[in-house]
């Protein structure tokens, strides 16, 4: 079963918040929501209505993702299609198909972050850019 883009899962609209959660930090759902958002060029404002949440909340989050790409790659944000030796992903941000785990996870954090940072965190490697 293939799993959700982040379009099909918020379809029907944000997750919602329950009231005992009101102070609590923004759970993985939310983040996905987030990132949605952002993808759909929407504003900090806009994304923090739809939730329930301080504009605030959805500027910080945005900041530790700036400072530690790293947590985009822990919410789920691409699977693997087929068998593990296929070494073919796809993105749940745009449904793209891509080659080599390696390459879908720069391709994922490259939705987010400026090209000069992806390239520096995930060089392309020598014997990849021949197939550029
Ligand atoms: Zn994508």
């Amino acid at each position: 079963m293939p799993q959700l883009t982040l379009s099909e899962r918020f379809r029907d609209g944000p997750p919602s918040r329950r009231p005992e959660d009101h102070h609590a930090w923004l759970n993985a759902e939310e983040q996905r929501f987030i990132l949605w958002g952002l993808k759909e060029r929407w504003s900090a404002a806009r994304i923090g209505r739809s939730l329930g949440i301080n504009e605030a909340t959805v500027r910080r989050f945005r900041g530790k993702f700036w400072d530690n790409p790293e947590l985009l790659l822990e919410l789920g944000l691409f699977e693997m299609m087929g068998r593990a030796r296929d070494d073919e992903y796809r993105c749940l941000v745009c449904a793209d198909r891509i080659i080599r785990r390696r390459e879908v996870e720069r391709h994922v954090v490259a939705h987010y972050l400026d090209r000069a940072i992806v390239d520096e965190l995930y060089p392309v490697e020598e014997d990849e850019e021949e197939f550029l």
